[in-house]
């Protein structure tokens, strides 16, 4: 089984976080280099596939998104089933979007109960950075990352999914989580 997989190396990822924080826009400029103004909620194709080279390894990284349905227990255990990294999205602009965080990382860690819950692969992206040039901003990168370092220092990017900054950079960092917790 374990054989199967890593000759494969199709790597699940999820993204969670709040309605609204940009998840599909992030994944949207990721795989497509596309971003909308216009908002829509998710519908259709439940995941996106993007081939990534890690050092001398190609892999299929498989980004599910949430189907516009960001309440609790509204998503199927199909959804989480088999991750091998989480990414947790809020918007900098949006405090409860933070707030909420914690709840989402624990809601993942309750579904997929990974063996060894501590040290299982979150990635977080503040992403809107680029909104009101800065000045509609209300968390800070400190505070981000202060919630980040007390919970085993998970990685931290700012992104905008708008300007495609940082994006890259963040899911080559999933990308490599993923293959490690393969
Ligand atoms: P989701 O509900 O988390 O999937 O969020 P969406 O990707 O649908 O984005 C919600 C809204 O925020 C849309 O109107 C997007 O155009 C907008 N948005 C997403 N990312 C950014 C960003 O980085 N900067 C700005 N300014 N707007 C963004
Ligand atoms: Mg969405």
């Amino acid at each position: 089984m374990e054989g199967t997989t890593r000759k494969r190396s199709l790597l699940k990822v999820i993204v969670l976080g709040d309605s609204g924080v940009g998840k599909t826009s992030l994944m949207n400029q990721y795989v497509y280099n596309k971003f909308s103004q216009r908002y829509k909620a998710t519908i259709g194709a439940d995941f996106v596939t993007k081939e990534v080279q890690i050092d001398d390894k190609q892999v299929t990284l498989q980004i599910w998104d949430t189907a516009g349905q960001e309440r609790f227990q509204s998503l199927g255990s199909a959804f989480y089933r088999g991750a091998e990294c989480c990414v947790l999205v809020y918007d900098v602009n949006a405090h409860k979007s933070f707030e909420t965080l914690n709840t989402w990382r624990e809601e993942f860690l309750k579904q997929v109960d990974p063996a060894a819950p501590g040290n299982f692969p979150f990635i977080l992206l503040g992403n809107k950075i680029d909104k009101d040039g800065g000045n509609s901003r209300v968390v800070s990168e400190r505070q981000a990352k202060e919630w980040c370092a007390s919970r085993a220092n998970i990685p931290y990017f700012e992104t905008s999914a708008k300007e495609g900054y940082n994006v890259d950079e963040a899911f080559l960092c999933v990308a490599r989580a993923a293959l490690a917790n393969e």
